[in-house]
This record gives structure tokens, C-alpha cells and sequence, in this order.
């Protein structure tokens, strides 16, 4: 992309109506743009990296086994009715009526729509496991939307559903969710730690929630420092081998992390003092085991091997895809902007432009763009007649990890500069050295 063919309306002030740094540089950079209260437009770049979010979510929900569909957002108040759902909701759900005067909802969540999909066609276990999801929008009215994209009222949901024939096939599916999740979080640069969570009045303790850490988190978060040290790396998962799924689990649910709903002053006091921490923390995902709740409710069972009716068990796993952009920054930015992980960058690398109309840099520039984008990279070209501070400042803003600078200067002796974002390192390098190093980076993703 030609930034002078793009649109990215970055803003010079900060703007007054941002309460933290991600939602500010969101807005900064020009990613996002206020609609109403909790809705937004997402600006070209924001669309980019939301659907980044989202590729990887898919990614990794297809490789655990899950099986992708689309539910609709507005939904009939009926379904709601069956399962009590519609009068406990509270005015957090927007209802609506359509013009023959029936009840409609714009959808918080979907249980009760999979679980209608379920027994309209799934009558024996032999048709089961089965794990549904989609990524759709969801609306809440949150009596206070804040922080941007991170608490919206329209926002973006991946939320998944597991239905089973008994409880440890369940327990499966809740594993194969923890791992899943683990792998995605941190494919986008994150590190969310699975957090015993509090169940409510359904009770068990069959659920996890995966937070960010940081000081603008809405959550409080006590754990063992031990936990921070664990990274899924790039090892092989056989989502079918239960035991391999329940060790991974395990590794990361040993240490002590929760959330202050659960805290438990006793056990937390067992872990050395020194590994001891408490902070704030972002909650970017959560998934739930609830037994029978929805299928006793709305009449989803299957005939077993014994030929008996048996309620199937029942999930529901969560991600906050539009949430995570805002996590994402308030994990990874610096005073002069957005550092992107490489993995969720909406422009693999910027080349800029030291001396726009001269001959030589020009072409530099054209052939550096050609190489990269012939690598399947896209690269992002600041090829605007402005000065190399401002360029600078613009690139440093929205964050891209790699930047390019081509100059008359470094061409005599036949170098560009090739700058990492997070370090602010630079090194002088023949062009098809840069490109190449470039290249090897993003490979390895
Ligand atoms: P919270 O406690 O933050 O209100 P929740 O527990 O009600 O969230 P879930 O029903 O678990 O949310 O939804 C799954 C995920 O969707 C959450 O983990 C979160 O990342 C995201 N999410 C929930 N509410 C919002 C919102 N208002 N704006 C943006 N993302 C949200
Ligand atoms: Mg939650």
C-alpha cells in the first residue's frame, strides 16, 4: 500500500475523550472512529489488524477440531423465553420489536440459538462431540462503555460451543479450548493467563478466564510469578489425545492465578513470597463448562449406546476479538506509539522515503515495495512529499515492528537503513539484506 493512496487519518492532538493510552493511540492512528456511545467505525487499518485477530482465532479453532458457522445478530426473544434467559438478562440486552409487534434481541451471546440448532438436528451420540463456534457481533448496553473497543456495547465476539455425551468428554472439550486459546494469545504477541474464575450461581469450578496484564486492566489478578515464565513455543498438540491436551492444562493451571472473585488468601499465602504478585489485568477470553443447564432447559438430548435420552453437556468459550485490539496495545506501545507484535501488524514492514521526487530514491523505494510485495509481504510506502521527521513520527505511531529508510545519502554507498520498532535499533544494510532479513522474520510466524 501507497500511504498517499491509503487512508489513515492520523490525529496531531491527543484526543480528550481517551482515558487510556490504547484507546487514545487508537484513535491517533487513525484505526477507529466513534459512531455512538460504544459502537464504532473501524477505520481501514483497525479493519486490518481486527482482521488479523480474527484469522488467527480461525486458525486455531479449525486446528482444535472446531467447526466454524455464522449465527445471525438480531435474534427472536422466544428462544430467550425457553431458557428464562429473557426476563434475568436485565438491561444489558437491547430488545426491540419488529413491525408485526414481535419481541426481538440483538444478541449478548448464543447459547440458546446453537442449542435450537442442536436438537433440530442432532439425535445421537453418535453424531457427537461436536464444537460449533462463529465470530459475530454481539451487543451488550453496558451501562458504562469506556476504553474504547475494550468495553464497547457493539462488539466483536468469537464464541464457541461444545456439546457432549457425558462430563469428561466435556472436560475434553473445555482442555482442547484452554490450549487452543493459549496458542492464539500468544501467536498475537500475548500472554493471557488462564485464571480460575468465578462460576456464579451455576456453580463448580469448571471455568477459566484469560487475562492481559496491565494497570488499566478492569480486573484485579493475584498469582504465582512462576506462571509468566510458561510459553506454548511452537510444540505440536494432538487435539485427540486427551491426556497430551489435560497435561498442557495442567502445566498452566498449577500455579496460582485468579481473579479477585475466587482470591483465597490461605492457598495464595503458600506460594513463596518472592513469586507473590497482584496487579490488574484485562480479560480477553473465558471458557465455561455448564453441564445440562441450557439442554434440560430447551429439551437438547441425544439417544445414548444404551438407547436412552440423555441431556448432552454443554460449553461455552469466549474471545473478545475486539477487545484484544485494545489489549494488544496496552501490552505493547511506547511514548511514541503502537509497537505491533509481528504477528497481528496490519503492514509487515514501511519503507520510507528520505527524499521523495529524487530519481534515485524513488527507484530504490519502487523496487524495495516490488521485492517485498513479490514475497507475499505488504508493505506499507510512505511516498508523500513531507519531511523525514514527520514521516518518522507517523510510522512510529502506528507501530509497524519493521521500517525501511532509503535516502540518496545511503544509496551512494548502496545501504538502506532497516529499523526494529520494539528495540529502536538500526543497521546500515545492502537492500536485498534488508528485505531478506525481513522476510526470514515473518517466516518464521
Ligand atoms: P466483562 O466481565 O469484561 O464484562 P464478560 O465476562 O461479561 O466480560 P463474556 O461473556 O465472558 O464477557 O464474553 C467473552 C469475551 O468477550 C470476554 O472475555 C471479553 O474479552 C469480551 N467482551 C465482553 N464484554 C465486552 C464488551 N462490552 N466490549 C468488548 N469486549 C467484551
Ligand atoms: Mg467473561
Amino acid at each position: 500500500m501507497r500511504l498517499s493512496r491509503y487512508f489513515l487519518p492520523v490525529l496531531k492532538e491527543n484526543p480528550a475523550e481517551a482515558q487510556i493510552v490504547s484507546h487514545r493511540l487508537m484513535l491517533r492512528a487513525g484505526m477507529i472512529k466513534q459512531a455512538s456511545a460504544g459502537i464504532y467505525s473501524w477505520l481501514p487499518m483497525g479493519f486490518k489488524v481486527l482482521k488479523n485477530i480474527e484469522n488467527i482465532v480461525h486458525e486455531e479453532q479449525i486446528r482444535a477440531g472446531h467447526i466454524p458457522m455464522l449465527m445471525p445478530t438480531l435474534q427472536s426473544a422466544d428462544l430467550w423465553r425457553e431458557s428464562g434467559r429473557y426476563e434475568d438478562y436485565g438491561e444489558e440486552m437491547l430488545r426491540m420489536s419488529d413491525r408485526h409487534g414481535r419481541d426481538m434481541l440483538y444478541g449478548p451471546t448464543n447459547e440458546e440459538l446453537i442449542t435450537d440448532i442442536f436438537r433440530s438436528h442432532v439425535g445421537s451420540y453418535k453424531d457427537l462431540p461436536l464444537t460449533l463456534y462463529h465470530i459475530q457481533w454481539k451487543f451488550r448496553d453496558e451501562i458504562r462503555p469506556r476504553f474504547g473497543v475494550m468495553r464497547g456495547r457493539e462488539f466483536y465476539m468469537k464464541d464457541g460451543y461444545n456439546f457432549d455425551i457425558d462430563y469428561d468428554s466435556a472436560m475434553h472439550a473445555y482442555n482442547r479450548h484452554m490450549v487452543s486459546y493459549l496458542r492464539s494469545y500468544e501467536r498475537m504477541g500475548l500472554q493471557a493467563i488462564p485464571m480460575r474464575a468465578d462460576s456464579g450461581p451455576i456453580g463448580g469450578d469448571d471455568t477459566h478466564e484469560f487475562l492481559v496484564l496491565a494497570d488499566t486492566g478492569e480486573s484485579e489478578v493475584f498469582y504465582d510469578s512462576a506462571i509468566t515464565d510458561l510459553t506454548f513455543g511452537d510444540r505440536a498438540v494432538d487435539y485427540d489425545d486427551w491426556d497430551a491436551c489435560k497435561a498442557i492444562v495442567d502445566e498452566w493451571t498449577t500455579p496460582y492465578a485468579r481473579t479477585d472473585e475466587t482470591h483465597d488468601e490461605a492457598l495464595f499465602n503458600e506460594v513463596p513470597e518472592a513469586r507473590r504478585k497482584s496487579s490488574r489485568g484485562i480479560e480477553v477470553g473465558q471458557i465455561f463448562y455448564f453441564g445440562t443447564k441450557y439442554s434440560d432447559a430447551m429439551g437438547a438430548n441425544v439417544v445414548n449406546d444404551k438407547g436412552e435420552r440423555v441431556p448432552v453437556h454443554m460449553g461455552s468459550h469466549g474471545i473478545g476479538v475486539s477487545r484484544l485490539l485494545g489489549a494488544i496495545i496496552e501490552a505493547s506501545h511506547d511514548d511514541k506509539g503502537i509497537i505491533w507484535p509481528e504477528g497481528v501488524t496490519p503492514f509487515h514492514c514501511g519503507i520510507v522515503n528520505l527524499k521523495q521526487g529524487d530519481d534515485e530514491a524513488d527507484a530504490a523505494c519502487e523496487a524495495l515495495y516490488a521485492s517485498l510485495t513479490a514475497l507475499g509481504l505488504e508493505p506499507l510506502y510512505d511516498d508523500r512529499n513531507e519531511r523525514a521527521g514527520g514521516k518518522f513520527a507517523t510510522m512510529d505511531l502506528i507501530g509497524l515492528p519493521w521500517r525501511i529508510t532509503v535516502g540518496p545519502r545511503g544509496l551512494k554507498n548502496g545501504v538502506v537503513e532497516l529499523t526494529c520498532r520494539r528495540t529502536g535499533e538500526s543497521e546500515e544494510l545492502p537492500p536485498e539484506q534488508a528485505i531478506e532479513k525481513v522476510a526470514k522474520i515473518y517466516a518464521t510466524l
